[in-house]
Order: C-alpha cells, then sequence, then structure tokens
C-alpha cells in the first residue's frame, strides 16, 4: 500500500503536496498489518513532512508509545517514508525480484476500471501489486493515467463520493484480501 501526498489535487484541481495527517498513518497501518499487507510506504518530497512522520514512527516503535501500546508498533513498524513513488516501486522490486503492478485507486467513475473479483484474482497470483491512496481530492491525473490499472470506484451514494483516505483502504484492502469464505470461520480452517 502507498499513501501519496504528492502528486495530488488541491480543491482547486491544481496539482500539490499535501501535508501527512497522523491519524491516516496510524489507521492505514493497522489495516495493513491486519491485511496481512507486507509495506505501508508514506509518500512526500518534503522534508520537514517526512520528518514529521519519522517523528510519529519512532514514538511508537521505539519510544513511549511502544512501551505503552506495543500493538500499535507492531503495525506502524510496516511504515516505509519515502520522498517519491519511483523510489517505492523500486524498493518493492528490490524486495520481490520483479517491479510491481501499480493499481491507483480514485472517487471518480472512469472507462477501463477493473472490478474487485477480477483485481482479487490477479493479486491472489502472488505477483507485487501496490496499491497506490491519494490524499487532498485525489491522485493527480498523470499519476493515474502512468498506473498499470485503475480500481472501481467504492461505490455509494451518487451524488456524494468523498471516503475518508482512511476508510476507502480498509473497503478495497477487504475486498481483495479479506477472508470473504465463511465457511472457513465455521469450519476452523
Ligand atoms: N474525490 C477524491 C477522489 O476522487 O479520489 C477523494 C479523495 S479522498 C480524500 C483520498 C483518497 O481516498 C483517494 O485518492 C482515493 O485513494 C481514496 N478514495 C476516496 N473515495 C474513494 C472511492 N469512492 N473509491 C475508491 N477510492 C476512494
Amino acid at each position: 500500500v502507498a499513501l501519496i501526498h504528492y502528486p495530488v489535487l488541491s480543491k482547486n484541481g491544481e496539482v500539490i503536496a499535501s501535508a501527512v495527517t497522523n491519524l491516516d498513518l496510524h489507521d492505514i497501518a493497522r489495516t495493513a498489518r491486519t491485511y496481512g499487507v507486507k509495506g505501508f510506504f508514506v509518500v512526500t518530497p518534503l522534508a520537514d513532512q517526512q520528518i514529521l512522520a519519522g517523528r510519529i514512527l519512532a514514538h511508537w516503535t521505539a519510544g513511549e508509545g511502544a512501551r505503552y501500546n506495543p500493538k500499535r508498533g507492531e503495525a506502524l513498524a510496516l511504515i516505509d517514508i519515502q520522498a517519491n513513488f519511483s523510489d517505492v516501486c523500486r524498493a518493492i522490486e528490490d524486495r520481490e525480484a520483479c517491479r510491481p503492478q501499480v493499481v491507483a485507486t480514485s472517487a471518480r467513475i472512469a472507462a477501463g476500471t477493473v472490478s474487485y473479483p477480477r483485481l482479487r484474482d490477479m493479486v491472489a497470483r502472488g505477483d507485487p501489486y501496490v496499491l497506490a491512496f491519494g490524499t487532498a481530492w485525489g491522485l493527480a491525473e498523470d499519476f493515474i493515467e502512468a498506473a498499470d490499472h485503475v480500481l472501481d470506484p467504492i461505490g455509494g451514494q451518487r451524488d456524494y463520493n468523498h471516503l475518508a483516505v482512511r476508510s476507502a483502504a480498509a473497503i478495497v484492502l477487504d475486498r481483495l484480501v479479506g477472508n470473504q469464505n465463511r465457511l472457513s470461520f465455521e469450519s476452523g480452517t
């Protein structure tokens, strides 16, 4: 999973670098850990935001927070702060010995998006995928166009569709890698 702070859109449609939100780091890290995601990349080119994110991580993985709530530290330990998205893909390629397929997400309805069942089957084959989530008013168009896939928007009321990125990440991960087979719970397998 990658949380993108640049390039994203401002409310006026300009391409900006958004600020890191503490809540996003905690909630998406906990969701990622819950669903067995291998890494959670926080992408920002801004040095002060990288320092901020690093301080949050240090507190919960090695500081007072780690002592107070080790479970939270276990989730935040997934976080890898990167200056840009190409470094994310390089880091995954170094780890997985092949380039990850990039999946962009957006609330906007567009042609050529991939369905959840189809992407679930593709991910299940075991090749590396990186799910990119935006901040602010969403991922910049150039980013979405460069992705290998764009995931169907999570459907809500058509006249309002602005989920918090934390909520979107949880819904997407549950649909893609959540345990949808109730029988396995009943049979205890
Ligand atoms: N209107 C923005 C957009 O079109 O993405 C919503 C931005 S929201 C604050 C930040 C991120 O949450 C989006 O970049 C996307 O990754 C995710 N997101 C929000 N709503 C979503 C939806 N309905 N379907 C899929 N992803 C969504």
